[in-house]
């Protein structure tokens, strides 16, 4: 018997950021009609939070024609149930049947997974990652992220921490403290802020010149600016995120062998720049039994965390 498919039914892809929820509207082929930005109510513990959303989308559209709605938020996730989430204000939170209870509903298929995690499933999906079954992406950004994929299903650990790439320990001389309570993470060195960090560091620490002595306000957009113009000193802190960045990698992509490497957030705007600075230095950690690696930069930018939310919904 053929199935019937209710195409003036909609999925959610929803991404529950500290500052704004984006909300994609995608209808049963797959295919974003919509997308909303609202804010992030946070306070009283974020209990308002799920409800906003469904307030904002009843009053898009009619809610009956809703199937299901995917969640991602920034915590650990176990099992369809956020761990814990400090930038909402939640702690441990069923977002099934708070949903059912707000939406008076049990029919909605909800499904929930971590935001940087689900970033890598909508690019795997949809993205860079179309087409390959174990796929790694790391996201850098303020801080450093990413998810993993294996054989189509993201893993979700038993912590609902797999895929925390950025808390890998990769600085030997533990420069930095990390938000994480530890030294040495690779979110402190290879980070849009840590390798601003490592930049102003390496400035007190020398008086070689450079361009960056003398620019305001340094960021990493900045300094891969000015790297690329070819201030020396520039390409040397590039070259040591890179470094730190490629020892991390060099260790994933050996315990997952992934068909596909993808680079994601803020800091991989720079480019084909960022992969020809890496790739060298990936290439001469990664194990010999790491073979036809494709790395790819990401292709759904902010988009990617609603698509992959929107893809957990059968
Ligand atoms: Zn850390």
């Amino acid at each position: 018997m053929q199935e019937v498919k209710e195409v003036n039914h909609f999925v959610l892809g929803v991404d529950i950021g500290g500052t704004t929820v984006k909300i994609g509207l995608f209808d049963m082929n797959k295919q974003l009609k919509d997308k909303w930005v609202i804010p992030t109510d946070t306070s009283e513990k974020g209990q308002h939070i799920l409800s906003d959303i469904w307030q904002f989308v009843s009053h898009k559209i009619d809610p009956s024609t809703i199937h299901g709605i995917g969640f991602g938020v920034p915590g650990p996730v176990r099992q369809d149930i956020v761990l814990n989430c400090v930038n909402l204000g939640w702690g441990e939170v069923h977002i099934k049947n708070a949903f059912e209870a707000i939406a008076s509903r049990d029919d909605l298929v909800i499904k929930v997974a971590n935001d940087a995690s689900l970033a890598a499933f909508g690019e795997k999906t949809f993205g860079a990652g179309r087409g390959f079954s174990e796929v790694v992406m790391i996201t850098i950004g303020t801080g450093v992220g990413g998810g993993i994929i294996i054989n189509h299903t993201l893993l979700e650990g038993k912590n609902g921490s797999a895929g925390e790439l950025g808390h890998m320990i990769v600085d030997p001389k533990y420069l930095f403290p990390c938000n994480c309570g530890k030294h040495g993470c690779l979110e402190t060195v290879a980070s849009a802020n840590g390798i601003t960090r490592l930049a102003k560091y390496h400035l007190e620490q020398c008086d070689q010149a450079s361009v960056l002595r003398t620019t305001p306000h340094l960021s990493a957009k900045k300094i891969f600016d000015i790297a690329k113009e070819g201030d020396l000193f520039a390409l040397q802190i590039i070259d040591e995120a890179m470094d730190y960045l490629a020892k991390g990698l060099a260790s994933v992509l050996l315990a997952i062998d992934p068909d596909c490497l993808i680079l994601g957030g803020g800091v991989a705007m720079a480019g084909p720049f960022l992969i020809d600075r890496l790739r060298p230095k990936l290439m001469a950690y990664l194990s010999p039994f790491i073979r036809d690696l494709t790395i790819r930069l990401a292709e759904l930018g902010s988009d990617a965390g609603i698509y992959g939310a929107m893809a957990l919904i059968e």
